[in-house]
């Protein structure tokens, strides 16, 4: 039985999380998706340009196939594009300018950067150590990643990374904005913002209840100030699938999921309930890491501690690729404690993270191409639709 095809609402909540990164918004609140058709399997979406030229073309077109193609039921995505007319770039053009004003306050995330959330549903899965160990691999390779610790009562992602310093604070305006702890690593570097960087310990966070956190993490989405050449923001999801995490989905549409899973039978249930909470908020899932997989002794003898499979099933059963296994080894753990993320060293369990980092980079969800864009592109449609 073939799966049933997705429904227009469903399309239409997946292409609200693709950035026009030139004009900052959204492409169905912008009113450049003009029309879709779902014919079985196959989705055509026809999307209007302010200039069919717009070298951001291509950009758009693999933000759109990649989330669309993802939703189970769908064989085929079709694009067809058209240029707006006068009148829909005049409407384009003030919803951009609008929103450039209302986004100063909802968040400083630049429309430029991917943002990947890690969830896992339940904790003690690696979720956190996936997160960091990823992150440093892309900075290694020469990117600019921020790190929000999202999981504020199990926050361990500054330990993890070895920035336990204290977060700044900045006057924007009659804003205060948080300034993250930085850190230079290879050719890139990091911006990370944890509960670690504003209290002593865990118990401290345990002081911060219900509506305070809600607010800790919307003071981190909206009043971080990071770096406006910022290529990738993971996000340490907090673990459960309720409100805080359909919060997070609501705040940061344009989000994407990495699930993380054990082999174990009982973490990949609790992962699929992961993967079903970014279905219904309208997220792309770029894949599922499993972590913890066989441990390989030196001896040469594999033990499978928590089962064998998890990861390749969850991944088979909900449609979506898996980006790779990270065995146990005990260097993953001792790379946390000493801030410096083992995917930075050698061994098996490093091999397997930088694989991850390379298909993210290269096929998963690579960065966004800016090229051939420029501020003057923007001026010049601005003076051609006035002209208009
Ligand atoms: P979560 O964020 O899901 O709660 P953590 O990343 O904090 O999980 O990991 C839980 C514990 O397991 C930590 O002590 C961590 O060092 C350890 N750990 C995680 N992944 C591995 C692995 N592949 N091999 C060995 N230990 C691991």
């Amino acid at each position: 039985m073939s799966p049933v095809p997705p429904t227009t609402e469903q399309v239409t909540g997946l292409l609200a999380g693709v950035i026009d990164p030139e004009l900052g918004s959204d492409i169905v609140d912008l009113g450049m998706v003009r029309d879709v058709t779902i014919d079985g399997g196959q989705v055509t979406i026809a999307i209007g340009l302010t200039t069919l030229g717009c070298p951001l073309r291509s950009q758009i077109q693999s933000d759109v196939t990649a989330r669309i193609e993802g939703l189970p039921g769908v064989v085929e995505v079709r694009i067809q594009w058209a240029e707006l007319d006068a009148d829909q770039k005049a409407h384009t053009m003030s919803r951009a300018r609008f929103n450039a004003q209302a986004d100063r306050v909802s968040t400083l995330i630049p429309p430029t950067c991917k943002v990947l959330a890690v969830s896992s549903g339940k904790g003690g899965v690696g979720k956190s150590s996936v997160t960091v160990n990823l992150a440093a691999g892309l900075a290694v390779r020469g990117f600019a990643v921020g790190v929000m610790d999202a999981d504020i009562w199990g926050f361990s992602v500054t330990r993890m990374l070895g920035a336990e310093g204290r977060l700044a604070a900045r006057r924007d305006g009659d804003r205060q904005l948080i300034v993250p702890q930085g850190r230079a690593l290879g050719e890139g570097r990091l911006e990370i913002v944890s509960m670690g960087n504003m209290v002593d310990d865990e118990e401290d966070a345990l002081m911060w209840r219900g509506l305070m956190l809600n607010r800790a993490v919307q003071h981190f989405i909206e009043d971080v100030a990071w770096s406006p050449d910022l290529d990738y923001l993971l996000i340490d999801m907090p673990p459960g699938t309720g409100d805080v995490q359909m919060g997070l989905a609501r705040m940061l549409p344009r989000a994407e999921m990495l699930i993380v899973t054990t082999p174990a039978r009982s973490a990949q249930k609790v992962a699929a309930r992961a993967v079903t909470m970014g279905r219904k908020s309208h997220l792309r899932i770029v894949g599922v890491v499993e972590n913890m997989s066989a441990f390989h002794a030196p001896t040469g003898e594999v033990y499978s501690l928590f089962g064998t499979g998890g990861g390749g099933e969850l991944a088979a059963e909900a449609g979506i690729p898996l980006l790779g296994r990270i065995p146990i080894e005990e260097s993953v753990a001792a790379g946390s404690d000493s801030g410096e993320p083992i995917v930075l060293k050698t061994g098996p369990a490093a091999q397997a993270f930088a694989a991850i980092v390379d298909l993210i980079v290269h096929e998963a969800a690579p960065p966004v191409e800016m090229a051939g864009c420029s501020a003057r592109l923007l001026d010049a449609i601005e003076a051609a639709v006035d002209r208009a």
